[in-house]
């Protein structure tokens, strides 16, 4: 195997002023309640607040400012139903450039909608005849089109990164940081943050019980593939890590951990309630793993990164109120 290249802190700094002025510093927000419950101070970095509802913007921007000329012509394509390709959509628009996004036949019409209205080309694939790579990588040959991967790219983790940099810069160092962990694109990055800024602090990405690929994988020393998984968390149905994620995650990672639907669900309700904001289940993993490490996090300082707020209203209501 050749050794990957992996990107540093540098390279998340370089996207953070690559970001700046296109992002949303998100807020850092706490809950009294909560601090209580656990015996502990609780930081959230809220990317539900992002601009398109999730920290993909910030890969997704950094990964398209870095294109030459010629490769801002040709445009990007991704392929994605969820927020990456609402990143990617949106990122595009803002660089003036086009964007091809490649989604299943039964993607969400609200989601091909949301896509389209970011003025990119929906390209709909069948996902039980065809191989959504595959399409990916022939339009991106095809016609000289740049494909950018959800998580395994440099560019897209070192973007991810910037939200981690962002807390440490407004709370001061941590002792534990919690990240959701899907195919490893914002934990790796956020790996890269920590150990520049916050060398001592624990960092443990978060991963839905039913797909824990990500923790055989840290266990084993080696990465494991599985079924795509059912869960709710729709943002970490990944079979399988990365190249350079894995590179950095099994280097600066202090373990992971699993949360099961079950719980995902008392942490959305948690903070609707208590903390007004609509979380999608996804970017509610790191706190469930805070509620049930909560004995191992009595007066300590701890982070946890919200990713994401994209669900239906409805389906959030359903899920609340089953
Ligand atoms: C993509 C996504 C994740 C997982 O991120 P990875 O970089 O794939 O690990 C977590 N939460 C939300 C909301 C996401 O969209």
């Amino acid at each position: 195997m050749t050794t990957l290249n992996l990107p540093t802190f540098a390279d998340v700094e370089a996207a953070a002023a690559r970001l700046a002025g296109f992002a949303n510093r998100t807020p850092v927000n706490t809950s009294r309640t909560l601090d209580e419950i656990i015996g502990a101070e609780v930081f959230f970095k809220c990317e539900n607040f992002q601009r398109m509802g999730a920290f993909k913007f910030r890969g997704a921007f950094n990964s398209l400012s870095k294109f030459s000329p010629k490769q801002r012509r040709a445009g990007v394509v991704a392929f994605s139903s969820g927020n990456h390709a609402q990143g990617i959509a949106l990122s595009a628009k803002l660089l003036g450039m086009p964007a091809t996004i490649v989604m299943p036949h039964d993607a969400p019409a609200a989601k091909v909608a949301a896509t389209k209205g970011y003025g990119a080309t929906v390209a709909i694939y069948d996902r039980y005849k065809e191989d959504r790579e595959a399409i990916g990588h022939r339009l991106a040959s095809e016609q000289g089109i740049t494909l950018i991967p959800p998580y395994d790219h440099p560019d897209v983790l070192a973007g991810q990164g910037t939200a981690a940099k962002e807390l440490f810069e407004e709370v001061g160092p941590l002792d534990v940081l919690f990240a959701p962990l899907g195919g490893g694109g914002l934990l790796s990055g956020t790996a890269l943050t920590t150990r520049a800024l916050a060398p001592q602090c624990k960092l443990y990405g978060v991963e839905p019980e039913a797909g824990n690929d990500g923790q055989q994988s840290f266990r084993r020393g080696e990465i494991v593939h599985i079924e795509t998984p059912k869960t709710i968390a729709d943002g970490a149905q990944t079979q399988h890590l990365g190249d350079y994620t894995f590179g950095i995650i099994r280097r600066d990672v202090d373990d992971i951990f699993t949360a099961t639907d079950a719980e995902l669900v008392e942490a959305m309700k948690f903070f609707a309630s208590r903390m007004k904001m609509i979380v999608e289940p996804t970017g509610c993993l790191g706190l469930a793993a805070a509620l049930k490490m909560k004995e191992t996090l009595k007066g300590k300082r701890v982070g946890v990164i919200i990713s994401g707020g994209n669900i239906d209203l409805e389906r959030f209501c359903s899920l609340v109120s089953a």
